[in-house]
């Protein structure tokens, strides 16, 4: 791969997952040079190795936008008000992204939020209060459509995303725009600034995904399945015991991701055996028409990933080192990376520009 920055250029994004690549290319909006370094860059999904590059994790979501318990409510915390920032941010850009490149990877479609408990995080909503949150055609669906078991639910517009068309579409964007990449390890963003070939780095974006030694970080394994089958809605259902299942249409010839297991702290990196068969029931008995003329699944792969999550949410900060130099840190996404990523990419832009 590609190795040197032209001199007068600055910046080094370290990752090249959907966090790196969107800020890399917010940055390169506001006339930064960039050079992404990275272990991993995205190609087409059948080339990822789902052993070697399980840490790996944009290639392994749905990817979709949820608008569910996330939603700002009452009892938010600060984080969750930015959090929700990011997601309007990141729906504004992608409806742009798929207005403009036919290439994208990005689909709209109707949303649907099943629920056989209502949450608290949820007592509010309805469409005078998503009309504020900036929530398009939100609707709630009548007792009479739930599917057995549900008792709250609603409808709403949203997007998904085929995670390596649009992964493979930034990056693809990111080196029209100039951009180089470097296909490297990295033991600390500090030795970055060692490295040679690069005279005028003075900041280095830490987009790695899980970060580097932070002791708030830990892993929530999820367990999905890809199946062939084609779908035009995205569907996610919470039941009483916590458990749950989505479907997300990638689009783009990928198929669907079934879903899926939440599972904090798990690094088993083996699918579990018997889920894919209660992931595939529960989302046929919640939304069967998933299921099309053949009336069955047609699964093609098991996945495992692990999000990158953080106690406290994600880590979006400067810190100052020696020289006039700094390392700005965003990482820690958790199960929102897609969702925030426009979000995240311009607070990094922000912090650029604060110097
Ligand atoms: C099953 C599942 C479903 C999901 N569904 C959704 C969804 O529907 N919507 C949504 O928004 N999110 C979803 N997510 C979450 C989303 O995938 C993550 O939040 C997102 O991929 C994190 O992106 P990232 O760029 O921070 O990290 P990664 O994608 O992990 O990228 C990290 C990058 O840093 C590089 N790197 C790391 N360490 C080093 C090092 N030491 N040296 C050099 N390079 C390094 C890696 O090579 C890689 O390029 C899902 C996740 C899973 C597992």
């Amino acid at each position: 791969m590609v190795a040197r920055l032209k001199s007068g250029q600055e910046i080094v994004v370290i990752g090249a997952g959907v966090i790196g690549l969107t800020t890399a290319l917010c940055l390169q909006e506001a006339k930064h040079q960039v050079l992404i370094v990275a272990d991993d860059f995205p190609s087409p999904s059948e080339t990822i190795d789902p052993r070697r590059q399980i840490n790996y994790t944009s290639p392994w979501a749905g990817a979709h936008n949820g608008w569910g318990v996330d939603l700002p409510n009452a009892n938010s915390t600060p984080q969750d008000c930015r959090d929700h920032g990011f997601a309007l941010r990141t729906f504004a850009k992608m409806r742009h992204l798929h207005n403009e490149y036919s290439d994208a990877g990005v689909t709209f479609m109707k949303g649907v939020q099943l629920y056989e408990d209502r949450p608290d995080e949820l007592k509010d909503i309805g469409p005078e209060r998503a009309a504020e949150l900036g929530i398009e055609d939100f609707s709630f669906i009548p007792p009479g459509e739930f599917p057995e078991g549900v008792t709250f639910g609603y409808t709403f517009r949203t997007w998904s995303v085929n995670p390596m068309v649009y992964c493979s579409f930034l990056l693809r964007r990111f080196s029209m725009l100039g951009g180089k990449i470097r296909k490297q390890h990295i033991r600390r963003p500090e030795e970055i600034f060692a490295m040679h070939g690069l005279p005028d780095v003075n900041f280095v974006v830490n987009a790695s995904g899980i970060g580097f030694g932070d002791p708030d970080m830990f892993i929530i394994r999820g367990q999905t399945c890809l199946v062939a089958n084609d779908c035009d809605v995205t569907v996610s259902r919470r039941n009483a015991d916590g458990s749950g299942s989505y479907c997300i249409p990638r689009k783009y010839s990928g198929g669907t991701i079934i879903g899926g297991t939440f599972e904090p702290n798990n690094w088993d990196s083996e699918p579990a055996p018997g889920k894919r068969e209660q992931m595939l029931q529960g989302l046929a008995k919640t939304y069967p028409p998933i299921l099309g003329k053949s009336g069955r699944f047609a699964p093609l792969q098991d996945i495992v990933g692990r999000r990158p999550a953080r106690k406290g949410g994600m880590r979006i900060e400067k810190e100052d080192l020696d020289h006039g130099r700094a390392v700005i840190h965003a990482y820690g996404a958790g199960g929102r990376g897609y969702e925030l990523s426009w979000g995240v990419a311009h607070a990094v832009c922000e912090l650029v520009a604060r110097k």
